[in-house]
């Protein structure tokens, strides 16, 4: 009787240190960080431990970086311009010099010095308002990334002008996600994925040894119409889009992605850019450039680039994707509406 009783709870602690080890070996969740909701899938042993240290980690950049709330390092540095050097945290160092490298390497089509500008439109905010073109003008004259002074051995950095701002919206986004995938390995996961709005990045392969298949969404449809798949395994796929955040008047539509050049909502004949790369800052930074830029132009930079491909959406519903990805990227859109027509 006795060793039957043994048995019976032996088979229990088995089943349920099995479940336990699979509850924890697998984690689920969505948070709302950085004004998006940030989608985690993450395997292995301390599945749940890593999560809450990278969204841990997501909150800090957020109130490091953020423009959106009082008492941030970006807000003190905007207020300091054109006055004086400000000493910053690593992090908002790092994102400056990235996107730095990237407005240079864009012609300034990615510039975070749009800041001034991003406030005056207001887009997807109930400050929407379009600016006169006299307003636009004189905000225009102090987006220059080249006005970003950052002294990385005394850890300071200024605005050369008064009233220049940063706004690192285009940015950050991916600096958190390869900040949190260093976290997810440091906790010895091999299997990860997380999206903050759009901003993919994925650890490893699938638990069952496939790629993750990223979906590219429809830029026409709802939520998760897609009209393509790129299947992945550490990498990062960054999308920059016209339907993401707009506000309308008059029935024209005003998005959230300005061209530093004219100060107005891009015009490149893009809806959607998505950029596939090995950094998700990198992803991020490229995503709005290549949007700003448009597809000649968007295609030229990304070839120009060892381990980045993009996907280019144009408004008349026509698909291009660049060399690396030709046969990479599978066609798959349901609405019947687009064409994918290059493959370059
Ligand atoms: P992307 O193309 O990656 O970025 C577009 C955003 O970058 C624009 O919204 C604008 O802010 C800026 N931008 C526009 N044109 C350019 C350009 N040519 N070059 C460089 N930058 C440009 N959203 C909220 O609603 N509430 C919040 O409190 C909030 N807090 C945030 C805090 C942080 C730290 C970050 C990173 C984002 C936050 N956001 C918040 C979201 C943010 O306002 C942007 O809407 C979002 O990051 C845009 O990301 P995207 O991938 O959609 O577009
Ligand atoms: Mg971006």
């Amino acid at each position: 009787m006795k060793k039957i009783a043994v048995a019976a709870i032996v088979i229990a602690v088995l089943i349920f240190g099995a479940f336990w080890l699979k509850s924890d070996k697998h984690f689920e969740q969505q948070s709302f960080l950085m004004g998006t909701v940030i989608s985690e899938k993450v395997y292995g042993y301390n599945a749940r431990k890593a999560s809450a240290e990278a969204m841990a980690r997501i909150g800090e950049i957020e109130n490091t970086m953020t423009v959106n709330a009082q008492g941030s390092q970006a807000e003190a540095l905007n207020e300091a311009s054109g006055k004086k050097s400000i000493r910053l945290d690593g992090d908002i160092i790092e994102v400056l010099e990235t996107a730095k490298k990237y407005s240079s390497i864009s012609g300034g089509a990615f510039d975070v010095t749009v800041g001034p500008l991003v406030k005056a439109w207001g887009i997807s905010t109930e400050h929407f308002k379009i600016p006169e073109k006299e307003e636009i003008d004189e905000l225009l004259s102090l987006v220059n990334y080249n006005d970003i002074y950052i002294d990385s051995n005394n850890g300071t950095v200024r605005l050369a002008r008064e009233g220049q701002a940063v706004d690192l919206g285009a940015i950050a986004k991916g600096y958190a996600a390869d900040q949190t995938i260093e976290i997810y390995k440091r906790w010895g996961i091999k299997s990860a994925y997380i999206n903050l709005g759009g901003n993919v990045s994925v650890l490893g392969k699938k638990p069952d040894g496939t790629l993750w298949r990223i979906g590219i969404q429809n830029p026409r449809a709802a939520n998760g119409k897609i009209v393509g798949v790129i299947n992945i395994q550490d990498k990062s796929v960054v999308t920059s889009g016209d339907y993401e955040r707009f506000s309308e008047k008059d029935n024209v539509r005003y998005h959230h992605i300005l061209d530093p050049h004219t100060g107005y909502p891009s015009g490149s004949g893009l809806m959607g850019a998505t950029i596939l790369a090995d950094s998700s800052v990198a992803a991020d930074a490229l995503s709005t450039a290549v949007f700003v830029l448009g597809l000649e132009k968007g295609i030229e930079l990304v070839e120009s680039l060892e381990g980045v491909e993009a996907v280019f959406i144009t408004e008349d519903k026509r698909i291009y994707t660049t060399s690396g990805l030709k046969d990479e990227f599978i066609f798959d859109d349901e609405s019947k509406e687009f064409q994918y027509v290059q493959k370059r």
